[in-house]
């Protein structure tokens, strides 16, 4: 049988999920429908099988397709679907067009790192904590990367091609306001490309076999499978061309061996065999039982060590956390609790299900959705909240709660929306310019959706804002637009269990200019 098709049918299928998932993050100026985002991330193993657990509905069953897949042929979803895997294979290309002579070697499997990962990450998960899938979920850390790096570096071009298109008259496309950057996701990001980059560019998938905690599980999984990659020594030259392509390090040619936990079936090997000396095989035999033991209980206790100081650490960090005020002010404000976005229905919830994708930040109109960095505490570092001095909620928008494949966001309608109440107003009289100044102003009533904000008779005939929580849904327009600058007058505390806000009365949403009309930021 002839297996060199099988590597072109893999990078198309790759190529297929690689680029429709980029489009997801790169759409800035928002004309993919939501809609679409479960079934493009249908198969992402981390997001499907959080969300899995969260809903128990199968409409989120794409990881037990995926397990079944691996069961049957392997790591597929390493080589096809993940597209942290696809990035890395673009950038193991790119070094072999720079070095035309370069090749693989056979790598030296890193035993312990990796067991010690994915134990932490387990142990992580049961101790209720998603802190490192967050910080190493493929799918989540390829997210950060192109929501916080590709995402910002291609607004400059959508502008450049906006102002060129301006001067044929044609407006298609247009200019996209470069704001509210996240250093720290920035930062991350960029050390998270660089990494990976520089294991890929010298060592093809060296992070799928060392550090992923997905990769590490399903090259466990995948030595049950039925089907292997196998060197038939009857065919097999010994020419070692198999070993020089083999981007996962894994072909033992010496030996004839190859390591199917490290393998992620990228199908290298038979297009590069001249003798068809690579097959791929029904395999029946499982060595999961003969290599199990190489896992000593001294290791496994060393994991539990390493996992409990982790969290331990993780307790005294959160514990030295303090908000620093970033300007002085006269009645300083800290927020003790950001809101978390509409959707998730409770802080915890979203603590539990969030894996830091940064999908929705992506997606989010107003960039109020920022990834936040101690704020909310080390376990839940990255994780997106609303930040009201970025920008605020949309009142009618629930593009967040459609993206999000987890189910950390849950889909609701426009009208559950709008009575969504993430956060309650907190006014700082002391802080408002009709206290310190003596003077008009009214901009947090006039930007408030619901007028939960209203301008009430004070002093010397002006008017003073009044806060009734009742009718507020927490969407900081009013923070926003409050003028006070280091300290606002008038901000929003995030709600630790959403509640539903009710509708003001007709005469008191009257009583303002509508919001619509003079929207001005
Ligand atoms: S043996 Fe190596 S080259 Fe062949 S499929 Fe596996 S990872 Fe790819
Ligand atoms: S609902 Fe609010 S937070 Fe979510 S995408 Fe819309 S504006 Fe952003
Ligand atoms: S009071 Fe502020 S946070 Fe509440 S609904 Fe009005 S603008 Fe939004």
């Amino acid at each position: 049988m002839n297996f060199s098709k099988l590597k072109k049918i893999r990078v198309y299928v790759a190529l297929l999920f690689f680029v429709t998932t980029l489009l997801l993050f790169l759409d800035i100026i928002h004309i993919i429908p939501a809609r679409l985002t479960p079934y493009v991330l249908y198969f992402q193993f981390v997001p499907s099988t959080v969300k899995f657990f969260n809903q128990f509905s199968l409409i989120a069953s794409g990881f037990i397709i995926v397990l079944i897949a691996t069961i049957l042929f392997g790591r597929v979803y390493c080589s096809s679907v993940c597209p942290l895997g696809t990035l890395q294979d673009i950038i193991s290309r790119v070094a072999l067009t720079f070095n035309k002579n370069k090749f693989f070697q056979m790598l030296r499997d890193f035993k312990l790192l990796k067991y010690s990962i994915l134990t932490a990450t387990i142990l992580s998960l049961f101790s209720g904590s998603l802190i490192l899938l967050n910080l190493l979920d493929p799918f989540s850390l390829a997210g950060k990367i192109f929501s916080n790096l590709f995402r910002v570096l291609l607004i400059p071009f959508n502008n450049l091609a906006a102002l060129t298109l301006e001067q044929f008259n044609i407006y298609r496309v247009y200019p996209i306001e470069l704001k509210a950057l996240s250093w720290i996701a920035i930062s991350f990001s960029s050390i998270i490309l660089l990494t990976i980059g520089i294991m890929s560019f010298t060592k093809g998938r060296l992070f799928c076999n060392t550090i992923c905690p997905l990769g590490t599980f399903l090259g466990l999984t995948s030595r049950f499978s039925l089907f292997k990659i196998k060197i038939d020594e009857t065919d097999c030259s010994g020419c070692g061309v198999c070993q020089t392509v083999c981007k996962a390090g894994c072909i033992d040619n010496e030996n004839k061996k190859i390591d199917y936990d490290r393998c992620v079936n990228c199908f290298n090997c038979f297009t590069a065999c001249p003798s068809n000396g690579i097959v791929y095989k029904k395999s029946l035999q499982s060595i999961l039982l003969k290599e199990k033991k190489e896992i000593d209980i001294d290791k496994r206790k060393f994991f539990t060590r390493l996992v409990i100081g982790v969290i331990g650490l993780s307790d005294f960090l959160k514990a030295q956390v303090k908000v620093i005020p970033k300007k002085k002010s006269t009645v300083p404000v800290f927020k003790n609790v950001y809101p978390s976005p509409p959707g998730s229905g409770s802080v915890e919830h979203y603590y539990s299900n969030c894996t830091a994708c940064h999908l929705c930040v992506a997606a989010c109109p107003t960039h109020v959705l920022q990834p936040l960095f101690l704020e909310h505490g080390f376990f839940n570092i990255l994780q997106p909240f609303l930040d009201n001095s970025a920008a605020y909620c949309t009142f009618e928008c629930i593009r967040c709660t459609e993206v999000c494949p987890t189910g950390a966001l849950l889909p609701i309608t426009v009208e559950e929306k709008t009575k969504d109440q993430i956060g309650k107003t907190i006014f700082v009289k002391e802080n408002c310019i009709v206290e310190t100044e003596g003077t008009e102003c009214g901009a947090c009533s006039e930007h408030c959706p619901t007028k939960a904000v209203i301008m009430v008779p004070y002093k010397n005939n002006i008017k003073i804002p009044e806060v009734t929580n009742e009718y507020c849904v927490g969407c900081g327009a009013c923070e926003y637009a409050c003028p006070t600058i280091p300290y606002k007058a008038i901000y929003v505390e995030g709600n630790e269990i959403h509640q539903i806000a009710k509708a003001a009365p007709q005469e008191r949403l009257q009583q303002e200019i509508d919001y619509k009309e003079e929207f001005p930021f």
